[in-house]
């Protein structure tokens, strides 16, 4: 009865991103939450902030956010970034733009001021209840009993349904895991990463505040946000162990040594920078898989807890406000049926979320090798080349998964169409080019197949 199901307390572990989202959206359909989170109130100032200081937030969490109105609250301080610009080692500095019209921007946004506007949204919306310094420690996915780790001692709870949006190291996940009804595969990269800084420099922007600034080198790559302070925060990545990373570098002369070598134009820009590397942690990164994403219609993951995955594309909290939009949508289709609804979206999103896994896996390599080559610099100039003379049929995978909101899954197919048909394209030219030296005479190719087939 959708009724009393609406009734009931869900229980959302985990206030980050995807929990106070997800709390919203239930409370706009009129269920009761509780949310619980293991650190104190962020807003407070006594908790500490935890990794990356800032994200990059794109169309796919910006139409989530839309759908309460609570986008104009998220960019209030966001800075567009429209392009990347990359620092060789040596020579003048390259802006590639995202979009053939060179408009569009994906935005740096600050994590915790996005947090905070969400918990604020959350705290006020009619029926949600925080539980901050609520550490879930465990949890009977066959009663929904929950035990809670607080500073009073230890709180045990019931709740008809639980949502897991505890983050990568989901608890709830682990619970499932040691319950024998979930299986998770974790992959971890061999690369780590280290946060630095770049700080205003007499009140302004060191560098163009209009750019995702990527450092590109091969085995290591440093991306750089601009922040609303007029700072920037760097992000290096870099192989966490062995002869050739983190590791490496332990003496103040080292790391100098380090970055005046290979990233020439930061140390006169970071003045903290050894102490900023010889303090800062190295943090990891990988890729969750697991399933099922829900047991019995009652205990379900989302977000980063369900699949997490690696930062190279900037999608893991759009991909996570994604997952919120469409249990919404789910819940609106089944008459808020649990049982019903939570199975329909894992089978919405997984396909999805296994997508741009793959894609942000491979966007890695794009980054830190790909985009300094003079080939890769002619393909993009091809590719938005083409998005000028076919608009809206040719659209390069970046646009399809930073400015549109295009299923994950269908952006891969459609870009692997659109390769193969660009593969067609230049076979039949060179045909034209055989067939002309061969019989002075002039053959017209025509599209191949796969493009018309694109809308
Ligand atoms: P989280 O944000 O991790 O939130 C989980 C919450 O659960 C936290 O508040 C945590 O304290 C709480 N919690 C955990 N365990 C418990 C427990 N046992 N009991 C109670 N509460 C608990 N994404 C982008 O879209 N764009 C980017 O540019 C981007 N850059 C990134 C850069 C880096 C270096 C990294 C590591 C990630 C980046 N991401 C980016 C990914 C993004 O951070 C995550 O995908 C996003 O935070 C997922 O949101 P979530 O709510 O699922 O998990």
């Amino acid at each position: 009865d959708p009724t009393t199901e609406n009734e009931q307390e869900v229980a959302v572990v985990g206030a980050g991103l995807a929990g106070c989202l997800l709390a919203c959206f239930l409370a706009r359909r009129g269920h009761r939450v509780a949310l619980y989170e293991r650190r104190p109130d962020p807003r407070t100032g006594a908790a500490e902030r935890g990794r990356s200081i800032n994200l990059a937030l794109s169309e796919r969490g910006l139409d989530a956010l839309r759908r309460i109105d609570l986008e104009e609250r998220a960019m209030a301080d966001a800075l567009p970034m429209r392009g990347r610009m990359i620092h060789p080692v040596a020579g003048p500095l390259d802006f590639q733009p995202y979009s053939r019209d060179g408009d569009r921007a994906i935005n740096s946004i600050s994590r915790a001021a996005l947090n905070d506007a969400l918990l604020d949204a959350a705290e006020s919306a009619p029926g949600v209840k925080i539980f901050f310094n609520h550490r879930l420690t465990g949890l009977d996915p066959d009663t929904g009993e929950m035990r809670h780790e607080t500073p009073e001692g230890t709180v045990r709870v019931t709740a008809p349904v639980i949502i897991g949006a505890d983050g990568a190291g989901s608890v709830v996940r682990g619970q499932l895991l040691a319950a024998g009804v979930l299986e998770e595969n974790l992959d971890f990269l061999d690369y780590g990463y280290k946060e630095l800084a770049i700080p205003a420099a007499h009140g302004d922007f060191a560098l163009d505040p209009g750019a995702l600034h990527i450092w590109p080198r091969g085995t290591s790559m440093m991306i750089a946000l601009p922040n609303p302070d007029r700072s920037f925060t760097c992000t290096l990545f870099w192989p966490a162990g062995g002869p050739a990373g983190f590791a490496s570098l332990t003496s103040p002369a080292a790391v100098e040594r380090h970055f005046r070598e290979h990233y020439p134009d930061l140390p006169p820009l970071a003045p903290a920078l050894v102490e900023d590397y010889l303090s800062n942690p190295v943090g990891r990164l990988g890729t969750v898989r697991c399933g099922p994403w829900q047991v019995n219609g009652t205990v379900a993951l989302l977000g980063d807890a369900a699949h997490a995955i690696v930062p190279f594309y900037g999608q893991g909290a759009n991909c996570a406000f994604e997952d919120v939009a469409e249990l919404d949508r789910c819940l609106a289709e089944t008459g808020d049926s649990w049982r019903l609804a939570l199975p329909l979206f894992e089978q919405r999103r997984r396909e999805n979320t296994e997508a741009i896994a793959r894609m942000a896996l491979a966007n890695f390599v794009e980054m830190r090798d790909r985009v300094a080559s003079p080939w890769f610099q002619l393909g993009r100039r091809a590719e938005h080349a083409l998005e000028r003379a076919l608009p809206g049929v040719w659209l390069s995978r970046y646009e399809l998964v930073s400015f549109s909101t295009m299923p994950y899954a269908r952006v891969a197919r459609r870009v692997r169409r659109q390769r193969l048909a660009l593969a067609g394209v230049a076979a039949a030219l060179a045909a034209v080019a055989v067939g002309r030296v061969r019989a002075g005479g002039r053959v017209v190719p025509t599209l191949p197949h796969g493009l018309k087939g694109m809308g």
